[in-house]
């Protein structure tokens, strides 16, 4: 490989005429590029190209194998395994490919692969629709349908990569195609589920849900003493089993007060009326804050927004929970979460979010329809730990392991390979960091996506997600 600046310079030539940009760490907007959601993923690439076609891809995908140099594929930059950043190559910046269209006759939403969620969510409230997409809507379109997605229509309608008809993937060789249940349906399972090892797609397209009326929705905050009435509540949501209805609740201790305070989040896809009924026993609870109410779908997946900015260092983490759960148990867990939280500086805006989402209709989709793998009986925990210090990388990290570890107890999910494949791994991947592996995240799913990776891309060049080994298929006579 030539001297940075030579080897980039080949790139804008051969990127000449189109209107992709190349930065390096001379060029205006270079720094402003590197930005993720979690300062600890800021990495300096030696260039960033923003590109704007399937083409433009082509021939960065040509001009890195050339000169052997790694890449990685920023799409909305909120994963914090560090995925979508890279110290020693080149960023793939979907950023200026944020593009919706929306046919309401044939009830389809295609969506660029770098699009973020209020691009989709707001192109298709213009027509009434709506699809399963992420709770806040600066987060990415690209990484979450890849590895799975949960919103708050995933109770009626399941996940994601669910109303997933199709993706056009600009595969490691260069070459664009379309995957879907008749095109490539080899690589289509592959996608759901695993699809940031498969290369670059360029779009989406998802069924389209009618949703012609507002939700409603919003934040109640509690003392931290009615923690035990809240579990009580979430367990009685979840012997309810409304599929039009979702709960997230849990600890955090928000500005402006810093104290702890137990948040829930509320949303009903029906009349206020039954909306107030459904939820009735959390008003009965006194809670110190009331943010709920009438709302257009589209702003559902912002109210969280404000709690889920781009300062600092942050990790996501993930288990499994099962519902009834005792509130004894959850009063430990939320002990042992403040003690570390309150005695390390700058952390009082981490979370812990116990997301009850009904998953009914996710596991009338088998785990071996495609590689997706976490559809079981028990509902996913999402931990964000914020801090600033940088000595505390590993001490979050540690922490943050242990305390899913006990959380995800209650879930029991089966340790044995054979049944985890078949009910579900307990690990949502979007959630999890580098500290897993391709076999806890896609259980028994995980051998024939070695062996797609073999075809699709044997030589590893999309090798920042999930580590998966591209493996030759045996064929046994
Ligand atoms: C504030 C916040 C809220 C969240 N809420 C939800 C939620 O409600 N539901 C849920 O399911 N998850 C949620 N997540 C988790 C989220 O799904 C992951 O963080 C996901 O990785 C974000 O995707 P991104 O495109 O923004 O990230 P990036 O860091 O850009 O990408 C993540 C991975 O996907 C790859 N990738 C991205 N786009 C493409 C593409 N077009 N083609 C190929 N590879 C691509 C990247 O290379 C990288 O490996 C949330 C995360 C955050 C930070």
């Amino acid at each position: 490989m030539g001297s940075a600046p030579d080897v980039y310079a080949q790139l804008r030539s051969d990127l000449k005429g189109t209107e992709a940009e190349v930065l390096t760490p001379d060029s205006e907007g270079y720094r402003e590029s590197l930005q993720r959601w979690s300062e600890h993923c800021v990495k300096e690439a030696q260039a960033v190209v923003k590109v704007t076609s399937a083409s433009d891809i082509t021939k960065t995908l040509h001009f890195v194998k050339t000169n052997k140099i790694p890449i990685v594929v920023k799409g909305g930059g909120h994963s914090t395994s560090g995925s979508s950043s890279i110290s020693d190559g080149l960023v793939i910046d979907l950023s200026k490919m944020r593009n919706v269209t929306v046919d309401p006759a044939a009830k389809t939403i295609t969506a660029q692969g770098g699009t973020i969620w209020a691009d989709v969510d707001n192109a298709a409230a213009e027509h009434g629709l709506a699809t399963v997409g992420g709770t806040v809507n600066h987060t990415g379109v690209g990484g979450l349908t890849l590895g799975g997605g949960y919103g708050y229509l995933t109770g009626a309608h399941g996940l994601t990569i669910d109303n997933l008809l199709s993706v056009s993937i600009v595969l490691a060789s260069g070459t664009q195609v379309t995957a879907s249940p008749t095109s490539n349906s080899d690589l289509f399972w592959a996608v759901r589920g695993a699809g940031q090892n498969f290369g670059v797609v360029t779009s989406f397209t998802f069924r389209a849900i009618p949703q012609p009326h507002p939700v409603f929705a919003g934040p109640l905050i509690f003392l931290p003493d009615k923690l035990p009435q809240v579990v009580t509540f979430a367990n009685k949501f979840h012997e309810q089993n409304n599929e039009d209805a979702a709960l997230m609740w849990g600890f955090s201790c928000p500005p402006p007060a810093n104290a702890p305070v137990v948040l829930t989040m509320l949303f009903y896809n029906g009349p206020e009326d039954a909306a107030r009924a459904f939820f009735a026993d959390l008003w009965d609870l006194g809670p110190v804050a009331d943010m709920s109410g009438v709302v257009p779908y589209a702003t559902v997946n912002s109210l969280l927004n404000a709690n889920a900015g781009f300062d600092g260092r942050k990790q996501f983490g993930g288990g499994a929970f099962k519902l009834p759960m005792s509130p004894a148990f959850v009063e430990a867990l939320f002990g042992e979460w403040l003690q570390f939280v309150s005695g390390h500086e700058g952390m009082n805006e981490s979370l812990m979010l116990f997301e009850t989402i009904p998953y009914g209709k996710v596991r009338e989709v088998a785990n071996e329809s495609c590689s997706f793998s976490n559809r079981g009986d028990y509902y996913n925990i999402g931990t964000v730990f914020k801090w600033f210090d940088p000595e505390l990388d590993e001490v979050v990290r540690e922490f943050s392991r242990g305390l899913l570890r006990k959380a995800s107890q209650s879930a029991g999910v089966e340790q044995d390979e054979e049944i985890r494949g078949k009910e579900g791994v307990g690990v949502y991947g979007n959630y999890s960091n580098n500290d897993v592996s391709a076999q806890d995240v896609y259980g028994s799913n995980t051998k024939r996506l070695e062996e797609l990776k073999h075809k699709y891309d044997p030589d590893n060049l999309f090798d920042r997600g999930t580590r998966l080994v591209p493996r030759p298929l045996v064929v046994v006579n």
